[in-house]
Order: C-alpha cells, then sequence, then structure tokens
C-alpha cells in the first residue's frame, strides 16, 4: 500500500504525545480481534485522534506498519493539512502518514463533533451490513483515493459508523474509546448476525 499523494514533512522528529498510549492500545486491540487483518505481514487499517478541538491536524499511524511492529512512537505520523488540488500533505514525524490521511482529513473536516477516526477492514462486518442497516458507500473507490474520502462524505451525515463498499468500516467517535468500543460491539453483532444465519441453514 503506497502513498498516493505528496508529502511534505514540517518536522522529522518522533511525535511526542501523552494520548500515543491510548491509540497504541487500540491498535493493539483491532489486531487482537482481526479489524485490521494481516496482509503480506502489513497491518490493514489505520487509525487516528484529533489533536486540537479546533484544529484539523490529527496523530494517524504510519503508512506500512508491519504486524510485529512494537508500535514505538514512530509509528504515528502527524498530519497537518491536505490540499486537494496539489494532492500534497503536510505532515510531522519520522514514516509517512497512513494511505489513507486524505480520508481521515475530510472526516475531521466535516465533523467537528468527531475526535477520534478508526479505519478497520472485517469480511464479517461487511457480509451483515445489509442485516445490521448498517450505512454503506454507494460504490467501490480505490484505497487511498479522494473519490473513497468523497464517497463515504456523501453518505456520513451525523452517522458514526460507515461501511465502505467491498473494502471496510470506519468508526467515528468523540474520544478514542467511543470509536474503538462502536466498532467492537457491531463486529459482536455481526458475529451473531453469522450464527444466527447459520442456525437458519442447519433448521
Ligand atoms: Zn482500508
Amino acid at each position: 500500500m503506497t502513498v498516493k499523494f505528496n508529502i511534505i514533512f514540517i518536522e522529522r522528529t518522533i511525535p511526542r504525545d501523552s494520548r500515543l498510549d491510548e491509540l497504541r492500545y487500540w491498535c493493539q486491540e483491532f489486531q487482537r480481534l482481526n479489524l485490521t487483518p494481516r496482509y503480506q505481514n502489513r497491518s490493514l487499517g489505520n487509525l487516528s485522534f484529533r489533536l486540537n478541538q479546533d484544529e484539523d491536524d490529527f496523530m494517524i499511524t504510519a503508512s506500512a506498519l508491519e504486524v510485529k511492529d512494537s508500535l514505538s512512537d514512530d509509528s504515528f505520523v502527524i498530519v497537518h493539512s491536505y490540499d486537494a488540488e496539489s494532492s500534497t500533505i503536510r505532515a510531522s514525524g519520522t514514516r509517512e502518514p497512513s494511505s489513507e490521511s486524505v480520508l481521515h482529513f475530510g472526516v475531521y473536516a466535516a465533523r467537528r463533533d468527531t475526535n477520534a477516526v478508526f479505519h478497520g477492514h472485517s469480511g464479517r462486518i461487511i457480509r451483515a451490513s445489509d442485516a445490521l442497516g448498517l450505512t454503506t458507500t454507494t460504490k467501490f473507490e480505490d484505497y487511498g483515493s479522494l473519490e473513497l474520502a468523497t464517497s463515504v462524505l456523501d453518505v456520513l451525515d451525523d452517522q458514526s459508523f460507515i461501511v465502505m463498499k467491498k473494502h471496510g468500516f470506519l468508526s467515528l467517535g468523540q474520544t478514542m474509546k467511543e470509536a474503538g468500543t462502536l466498532a467492537i460491539e457491531i463486529y459482536e453483532r455481526a458475529r451473531s448476525c453469522e450464527s444466527a444465519e447459520k442456525e437458519n441453514h442447519r433448521a
């Protein structure tokens, strides 16, 4: 997964923030529940939190995080801004920000009430999306593209959970805890849905 935008680094230092421990915790939870599944030893998904209430800057997982990464502080990067015209992200950190930084940026800009955006992949949630009545984007868009961000913003409204067609999901919260627990709750509901369906087939 290579990033599809230009990056201008403002500072090439490892970010420091007391909230990194909580972000690390949720990265580990998502890995444990397979919500950011392994693909070629990379962890598919990206998690972020807004740095300051009235600003768009956010902290996000670095691009191409390896599953064995210890998630030390250099696994996280600050995104300051995104300019669509030049397709350029301004960032601070020692690694490249997640390939889905454009998507996270769009959500923070559109939703002042949102301070955490967690993106994961789960076939189980996608399969159950109709049964659970989850809001879904209308068509598949390529990862990391501005079109993907637009397809999410088109249906986002005031929702906290969006399924990205044939791709994955986005869970939003005022806090990381909200975004994380919502994703786990929906994952559990998708799992019950699946077992109920199996029962029906047997009956
Ligand atoms: Zn994805």
